[in-house]
């Protein structure tokens, strides 16, 4: 009797722990949420509120954030790609002469430097031409530069030149790649190129080339771009551009282009709030002209009304989701069953229009927002019962606020990207000015590679 009485005390005293345990877990929680991901939050109620509640998000209020980089490249054990690394000219061929200052000299230097940077990546890099200035390789032509770096079975071609102009005053790096070879990702590669040198150089960004006459990235049969790393006929910039530091300074942005080519981040662009007639069109062919799949979390209400639209995002292999069926927060957000029954009728709306079980679904204003405090927790525990699988976004256009225009877009996006390795992008697939910008914004980001959320994307949750 006695040791049973002592297990029952026991047994108190645990259920009480666990009590307390709780109740602070229930406390902390929700002020770990709000201090982490306040600004997330504060964005949810921001881009999903109706216009009538929308919060103020007025220019004032932006500030210029910085983009952070990764401190030091990923030294890959394991890498089997080939890098042709090609310094223009050479030999009898000087390039181009500014003063005692040879283009071929410059080329070679700048090219040795990146040589070495991806090198020490794990990198196998071979030259067109040898260091010594008395070797036969010094005349190679053109076309001996492209067959041997076809004999190589390079994975990437990269021709390095100085740039001379009438203008002194003509300075930067501008980079180009051939026309008709952006299937095979030339264009990324030069996108990627021009971005990360201007990062590291901090030199005023000069518009890509595209171009059809330049031999050597015409008939390489692996990607390729040609790099001019400076004016030689910029008295500064020519005597910046031998100098060790600057050198490494382009060695390290090329490096991350080659880099973030082959190990691009991740991004999933998801659209709420559609289909509708027009803008998601406008969205489908903008992403089908750039071959990339995205998600889209519908309203069954829009489905209803554009039921040939939501049959083609799925038939364009696109992943869709549930957003809801009428976006009214106070009605849905009223209790667990109101949402499960918003939620069934939305799912069932579109398993009869297109035939997909939807999995994956998004919370209206995100999985935590200023109308569903009181219940998400419940109404979360209930989905996942059910076996469904919510995203929330960790970047965002803010299109939901009318009165962004698209430059403002574009510009969140960026600001909120943050350089993250894996990024959750929302946008509004219903809002014209985001059918503006959306071509620009995916052009922006050639370091990501653009994917469609699945059951196996771990998710983002606030
Ligand atoms: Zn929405």
């Amino acid at each position: 009797m006695e040791e049973w009485r002592e297990h029952h005390k026991n047994f108190i005293r645990l259920m009480a722990l666990m009590i307390v345990v709780l109740l602070l877990g229930g406390m902390v929680i929700p002020a770990f949420l709000t201090a982490k991901d306040a600004q997330e939050v504060q964005a949810a109620s921001v881009q999903e509120a109706p216009a009538d509640e929308g919060t103020q998000d007025g220019d004032e209020d932006w500030q210029e954030a910085e983009i952070p980089v990764e401190e030091t490249l990923e030294i890959k054990e394991r890498c089997d790609h080939v890098i042709v690394l090609d310094p223009g000219h050479g030999g009898d061929d000087d390039g181009s002469v500014s003063g005692e200052v040879a283009e071929k000299d410059v080329n070679l230097a700048v090219t040795l430097a990146v040589r070495d940077k991806l090198e020490e990546l794990g990198y196998t890099v071979l030259l067109t031409r040898a260091e010594s200035d008395t070797s036969e390789e010094e005349t190679r032509s053109v076309v001996d530069r492209v067959r041997f770096a076809e004999e190589k079975n390079a994975d990437l071609y990269i021709s390095i030149h100085q740039e001379f102009a009438e203008q002194a005053e003509e300075s930067g790096i501008e980079v180009t790649y051939n026309v008709y070879k952006t299937a095979d990702g030339s264009k990324r590669l030069a996108q990627l190129m021009q971005k990360e040198l201007q990062l590291y150089t901090e030199t005023e960004p000069r518009a890509l080339v595209a171009d059809d006459s330049l031999y050597v990235i015409r008939q390489t049969t692996m990607p390729s771009c040609l790099i001019e790393t400076g004016y030689l006929s910029n008295a500064e910039e020519c005597a910046l551009l031998q100098t060790p530091e600057y050198q490494a300074e382009l060695a390290e942005g090329i490096a991350r282009g080659v880099d973030l080519f082959f190990y691009p981040k991740t991004m999933y662009l998801t659209f709420d709030d559609g289909p509708s007639a027009e803008n998601t069109v406008a969205v489908l062919d903008i992403l089908q002209a750039h071959d990339i799949k995205a998600t889209f979390f519908v309203i069954g209400e829009n489905v209803e009304k554009h039921p040939e639209v939501a049959r083609r995002i799925v038939e364009d292999g696109h992943t869709i989701g549930i957003h809801c069926y009428d976006h009214t927060y106070k009605k849905l957000y009223q209790s667990v069953d109101s949402y499960v029954e918003d939620f069934e009728k939305a799912w069932q709306i579109v398993y009869d229009t297109t035939g997909v079980e939807a999995k994956l679904f998004r919370f209206p204003g995100g999985s935590v927002n200023a109308y569903n405090k009181k219940v998400y927790k419940d109404i979360i525990a209930e989905m996942t019962a059910r076996g469904y699988t919510y995203y929330d976004w960790n970047a965002s256009l803010e299109d939901a606020s009318k009165r962004n225009q698209p430059e403002r877009l574009i510009r969140n996006a960026k600001e909120s990207t943050l350089g993250r390795k894996r990024v959750v992008m929302l946008a509004h697939d219903v809002i014209y000015n985001t059918t503006q910008c959306l071509d620009e914004l995916i052009e922006m980001f050639p370091e990501y590679e653009m994917l469609p959320l699945t059951e196996d994307v771990e998710p983002i949750q606030f």
